[in-house]
């Protein structure tokens, strides 16, 4: 899936921070498909923030303490606004047929 369309990972401030005495040891962010958090004694921890799907937040609403943050969202569209990631992302998903685009060229 082109979240980022070839951007670097590594380039993109976005993954969870957890407000550790807020969390009520739910459970809830351990769903993440991604294994971006580890079960410790204390409760969660953030042990894979790059694997956080760049701008997903599903943890930070399904959490039962409101314990989970994440930078803001205004600087992250700025970023994608600034390297042209859009119109990446929008081309990848043409080329994969998931939005209808140009008209690919006969072979
Ligand atoms: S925002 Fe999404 S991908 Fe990132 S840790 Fe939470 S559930 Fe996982
Ligand atoms: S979802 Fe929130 S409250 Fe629940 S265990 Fe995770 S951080 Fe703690």
């Amino acid at each position: 899936m082109p979240w980022l369309a070839g951007y670097p990972r590594e380039k993109v401030n976005w993954h969870p921070t957890i407000a550790l005495e807020k969390c009520v040891k739910c459970g809830m962010c351990m769903n993440c498909g991604k294994q971006v958090f580890e079960w410790t004694e204390e409760g969660p921890t953030v042990a894979r923030p790059q694997q956080c799907v760049v701008g997903c937040s599903t943890c930070a609403v399904l959490c039962q303490g409101q314990a989970i943050s994440f930078p803001d969202s205004v600087e992250l569209r700025e970023l994608y606004r600034r390297n042209g990631i859009w119109k990446a992302v929008r081309q990848a998903l043409e080329q994969e047929g998931k939005v209808p685009g140009k008209v690919p060229p006969k072979a």
